[in-house]
C-alpha cells in the first residue's frame, strides 16, 4: 500500500498516511488540529528494481505514474 505525505497548512506539520490508491485523493485530517491537510507530492519516494536486484529510488513522481514494472511501493 502506498504511503502518502500530507502537510497541514494551519500548523505546518507533515505526516504520512498509509492508504489504498483509491483513497489517495481524499482529504486527510491533521493529527494536531484536525483540519484537512494537503497531500504532498514532492517528497514522494518510489522504489524500482532492475533485473540484477538492485533497488533504485525514483524521486519526485507519484507511484501512480512512475511507470516502473516492479515497484514495490506501487504493488497493490
Ligand atoms: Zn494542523
Amino acid at each position: 500500500m502506498p504511503i502518502y505525505e500530507y502537510v497541514c497548512s494551519d500548523c505546518d506539520v507533515k505526516f504520512e498516511l498509509l492508504r489504498p490508491l483509491s483513497q489517495f485523493a481524499e482529504a486527510a485530517s491533521c493529527p494536531h488540529c484536525r483540519q484537512s491537510a494537503e497531500r504532498v507530492l514532492s517528497n514522494f519516494a518510489c522504489f524500482s528494481r532492475d533485473e540484477s536486484g538492485v533497488s533504485s529510488m525514483i524521486g519526485g513522481n507519484p507511484c501512480a505514474s512512475c511507470g516502473a514494472d516492479s515497484c514495490d511501493t506501487c504493488a497493490m
